[in-house]
């Protein structure tokens, strides 16, 4: 069952060939732009891979995405992707913005179809002027340069996909477009993802599958979203945080030990590349870097004291 990477053996702790990217959204008030100024300053130390800004449906957040990935460039050293959705948009107005954030020196996309207007689960219609799906996506992308194209996947299946051929085959589309990286939708069953890694594996997808991971600042707030994604919580998940709706403290604590594990464990079955969900917070996820062994340099050692 552990055969569907090349190596098995545990480097738990050491951070030794372990990868991390972290994901921002745009923040809509001053306060939540202080909290993120903070989470860059004390995440970009740890040297991720990259850090990637979430795009609104239909370019809702086409400013405050570009000033998120400004602040990231800023820092000098952190490598920024832009995300990119094509929902409610016409292909001149999805270009335009990749041509603005290309000017800005973003080479890295996260290339997605994004949800309807009507949130996720409503009925999606690609705009009649517009890219299609992500796959399309990314073959527009592609035209346009030499970019590094990362997009999602779904462990669990897309809520709107039949079975699982129909998604893989999805992904294969993306894949012979030019993506080079899957960052899958949160989990919390490593077995699921393995499965999902060994399905994708025999459709002849060989492109790295990176774990998104979700660290829990609330649960309940977790488990309302998951319901909406098809993300199974499992009981064991929900017996650790039941009756810790009224203690902060400990729940973070049990949510930092969940994620270790649930990361730890994936370590061990031979994955080294992560991507964080941070909710733009940065607590849990600069804690479960370090308890991976992700320490970064000085700067953000200093920070942390
Ligand atoms: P696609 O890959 O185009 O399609 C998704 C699925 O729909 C397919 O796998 C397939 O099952 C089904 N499907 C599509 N077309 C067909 C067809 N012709 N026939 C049959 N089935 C079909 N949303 C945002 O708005 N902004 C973001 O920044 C953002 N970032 C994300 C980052 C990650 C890592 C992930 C996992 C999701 C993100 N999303 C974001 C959510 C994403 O936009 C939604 O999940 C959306 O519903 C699907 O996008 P996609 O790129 O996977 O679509």
């Amino acid at each position: 069952m552990r055969n569907f990477v090349k190596s098995v053996t545990s480097n738990r702790g050491s951070g030794q060939d372990v990868r991390v990217s972290f994901e921002f959204f745009p923040p809509k008030t001053p306060q939540m732009e202080a909290t993120l100024a903070d989470t860059i300053s004390r995440l970009s130390p740890l040297n991720p891979d990259f850090v990637s800004v979430t795009y609104g449906a239909g370019g809702s957040t086409r400013d405050t995405t570009r000033k998120t990935l400004e602040a990231v460039i800023d820092t000098g050293n952190t490598p920024a992707a832009a995300h990119i959705t094509c929902v409610d948009a016409t292909r001149d107005e999805v270009d335009a913005v990749v041509r603005d954030f290309a000017s800005m020196g973003i080479r890295r996309f996260v290339a997605l179809r994004g949800d309807p207007a009507g949130g996720v689960g409503s009925r999606y219609q690609p705009h009649p002027d517009g890219y299609q799906n992500a796959a399309h996506l990314v073959a527009g992308l592609k035209a346009f340069g030499d970019f590094d194209i990362s997009v999602a996947a779904y462990p669990e299946r897309h809520p709107e996909s039949p079975d699982f051929a129909t998604d893989i085959d999805m992904l294969k589309r993306k894949v012979d477009n030019g993506a080079t990286r899957a960052i899958t939708q949160f989990f919390f069953d490593n077995d699921i993802y393995e499965r999902f890694v060994e399905r994708v594996r025999r459709a002849g997808i060989y492109i790295p599958i990176v774990p998104g991971i979700a660290p829990i600042h609330n649960f309940g707030s977790i488990r309302n979203f998951a319901s909406k994604c098809g993300t199974n919580i499992p009981d064991w998940l929900s017996d650790r945080f039941e009756g810790l709706e009224n203690d902060p403290h400990t729940h973070a604590l049990v949510a930092a030990a969940v994620a270790a594990e649930q990361v730890f464990d994936l370590v061990d079955r031979g994955v080294n590349d992560f991507h964080f969900y941070t909710m733009n917070r940065p607590d849990l996820v600069f804690a479960i870097c370090r308890l991976i062994g992700i320490r970064g340099d000085s700067a953000g050692e200093l920070h942390a004291a």
